[in-house]
């Protein structure tokens, strides 16, 4: 039972933060593959072992009574004696007088094993070899020194030591995980992208909109193409570059256009990698970053989420992270460290700005900062052409509509939006992607996929419609709340029904006026279902939770309490902000107790207004409901229909002011 409002409202933290480009580990996969190495291991060392100890082609084992024998009737030719192992050559010539009569030149050879400390000649006595016979055969001995008796006698001892030395090492390895694969970078998980990567490239075509943000770092383009130029003339160029921006907002995007666009090498790692497992390690992953990087250079250094790793040092949970801060001062170093002839350029992106350890912020470090703005109505589309690329469109489709009907989408928003489309497009047959599609999918990215599974009871659909209705008639009887486009009692990702609002236009500003409303908006379904049923369900407590947080902003932030005056208690990003720590109390009790009244204060005027709303237009909620119960979806025409029919003006474009 979501409102949607899909302004900026100063909490919504959009929840794309994708970081694509990040290489795909699968920890199960690895383990097993790594079990499949061993085993091969395993079977290579014993078919080695067993090589060693049988030798490649068996020659014929015979009894030592045939020896014997053989030995008298002069046959053999001569006897190696090596421990107890008897190699016997017969005379070619002569036909040994097993099977074995094979008429080739070579010497024949066969073995034999004599009695276990019983000296060779002494056996053959026993067997009553004459003495003569005896002394035509050539006997060597020789010591067992040879590499297979030692082999032979330490076996015993090696193969379970060489087993459990290849058993700690496939652990050692397990252990490191993810660190093994980059070995080949050194230290650092950097990935790198080189300017013949021509597949990998990425240029300022490719990002749409941004055109601010392009202009400021084309400058950073042209030295790194021509850095004579500049430095002839003695201009510094900045050694750090701080995007800021939405998260979606194409930062990660930007970085590597510029790296395409001046054909330089990229290095980029995120500011959560660097802190990753063994303490130590994000250091001296910088160190060899900064070491490659000039080596290639020129290059781009780009560290994204910087702000895992740059928040303000000394304050964090928990008595602060040593990884975290030698790694942030490594980076500090490290940036202090080079020259500016050195034509490494350290890129960096945030959606925290705020939390930055001011540090990072001065001169000579990321002292120039491109922000990037969630786009306009002409950014996206732009961004929508860009990603409709390779994609078959129906005739009817009209980008500049679906861009009219997104205000707040990022970037990374848009895109899913032409691959839902897309994908929707796919599954249901069609060769073509239509306009139908690509509206389905604005819903879709905005809240989820249709559950339609989810069937509700009689009364919970009755109660649902009754609590979207109240939504939609506060929404539209209020002059600064957004027109209502769609209402829906089909649950989608976690609401169970929801309310689409959208503004006519883009807005940068808010006004107090403005968050009234909403928050009135907010609690339409809360008294609509205390009106109506006598009795409140869990449905609005994602309602409250958001008109709350907002009434909250307005007393701290914004200074738009008449009781608390022009006071910003909080900045953009919450308490931990002016570089203190968290566990600094800001304020005390006393004003946080009246910043709780302030805040019930706004929360109850504006459910006695929404209430009011409620109770004078009582027959149009109660035909929105009921159209509702039976279509379960409404869009903007037809309910504009049901307020007309109910005596209530739709809102026109020019109504709606700030
Ligand atoms: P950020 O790093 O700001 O979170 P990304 O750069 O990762 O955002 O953007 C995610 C995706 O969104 C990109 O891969 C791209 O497909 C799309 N995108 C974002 N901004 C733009 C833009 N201005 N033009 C084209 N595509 C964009
Ligand atoms: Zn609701
Ligand atoms: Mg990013």
């Amino acid at each position: 039972m979501d409102i949607l409002n899909n302004k900026k409202t100063p909490n919504k933290k959009a929840p794309n933060n994708k970081n694509k480009n990040q290489s795909p580990k699968n920890a199960p996969m690895n383990l097993f593959s790594k079990i499949t190495n061993a085993i091969l291991i395993i079977i290579f060392v014993s078919i080695l072992y067993s090589l060693i100890f049988t030798g490649g082609s068996k020659p014929q084992q015979i009894s030592i009574s045939q020896l014997a024998n053989d030995v008298s009737t002069g046959l053999v030719k001569s006897i190696d004696v090596q421990g107890d192992d008897l190699t016997i050559t017969y005379n070619a010539t002569g036909t040994a007088t097993s099977s074995a009569s094979t008429t080739a030149a070579e010497p024949i050879t066969k073995t034999t094993k004599k009695e276990e400390g019983v000296a060779l000649t002494q056996t053959l006595f026993n067997y009553k070899v004459p003495e003569d016979a005896l002394s035509k055969v050539n006997i060597t001995i020789e010591s067992d020194t040879g590499f297979s008796y030692w082999f032979m006698n330490l076996a015993p001892f090696l193969i379970p030591l060489i087993f459990i030395g290849i058993f700690i090492w496939i652990i050692m390895r397990q252990m490191r995980g993810t660190g093994v694969q980059a070995m080949s970078f050194g230290q650092s998980k950097a990935r790198i992208i080189l300017p013949t990567d021509k597949k990998q490239r990425i240029t300022f075509a490719d990002v749409a909109g941004a055109k601010e943000a392009k202009e400021e770092l084309t400058e950073v383009v042209d030295f790194l193409k021509n850095p004579k130029k500049f430095l002839d003339i003695g201009a510094k160029i900045p050694k750090g570059i701080l995007l800021m921006g939405a998260p979606g907002t194409g930062k990660t995007l930007l970085a590597r256009a510029v790296a395409g666009e001046a054909g330089v090498a990229f290095f980029s790692i995120s500011g959560s990698e660097f802190v990753e497992m063994f303490v130590g390690v994000g250091a001296s992953r910088v160190r060899d970053l900064f070491k490659m990087a000039k080596n290639t250079a020129p290059a781009i250094i780009f560290i994204d989420e910087i702000d895992a790793v740059g928040r303000v040092r000394g304050g964090g949970m928990g008595g602060g992270n040593d990884e975290r801060e030698q790694t942030l001062n490594q980076i500090l170093v490290e940036m202090d460290g080079f020259e500016p002839n050195e034509k490494v350029i350290v890129m960096a992106a945030t959606n925290r700005p705020d939390v930055l350890d001011p540090a990072l912020l001065r001169p000579g470090r990321f002292d120039r900062r491109v922000v990037i703005d969630l786009p306009d109505r002409d950014d996206r589309e732009a961004i929508l052409k860009v990603h409709s690329k390779e994609k078959p469109f129906a005739e009817d489709v009209n980008l500049r509509t679906i861009a009219e009907r997104t205000p707040g989408f990022s970037g990374a928003d848009l895109y899913s939006l032409m691959n839902e489309g897309a994908i929707l497009a796919a599954r249901e047959g069609r060769q073509k992607v239509s306009q139908f599609d690509l509206i389905r999918s604005i819903e879709k990215v905005l809240m989820g996929p249709e559950r339609k599974s989810h069937i509700l009871s009689t009364k919970e659909k009755e109660i649902t419609a009754y609590h979207e209705a109240g939504h939609a008639l506060v929404s539209s009887v209020l002059p600064f709340a957004d027109p209502v486009h769609k209402i829906s009692i089909i649950a989608r990702g976690r609401a169970g029904g929801y309310t689409l609002h959208l503004p006519f236009e883009d807005k940068k500003l808010q006004s107090k006026k403005e968050f009234m409303d909403d928050i009135a908006v907010s609690l339409g379904g809360y008294v609509t279902e205390k009106m109506v049923f006598g009795d409140i369900t869990t449905g609005p407590s994602n309602d409250l939770q958001v008109s709350t947080a907002l009434a909250r902003d307005m007393v701290t932030k914004y200074g738009m309490s008449e009781k608390m005056g022009p006071i910003a208690l909080e900045g953009e990003g919450g308490r931990a902000m002016f570089g203190r720590g968290v566990d600094d109390k800001e304020y005390s009790d006393k004003v946080n107790a009246e910043i709780d009244a302030e805040v019930s204060a706004i929360m109850n005027g504006n459910m006695k207004r929404a209430e009011e709303i409620v109770k004078d237009h009582r027959k149009a909620l109660d035909a929105i409901a009921k159209r509702l119960i039976e279509k379960e979806t409404i869009e903007r025409e037809e309910f504009e229909q049901i307020l007309l029919a109910n005596g209530i003006m739709p809102k026109k474009k020019d109504e709606v002011k700030i």
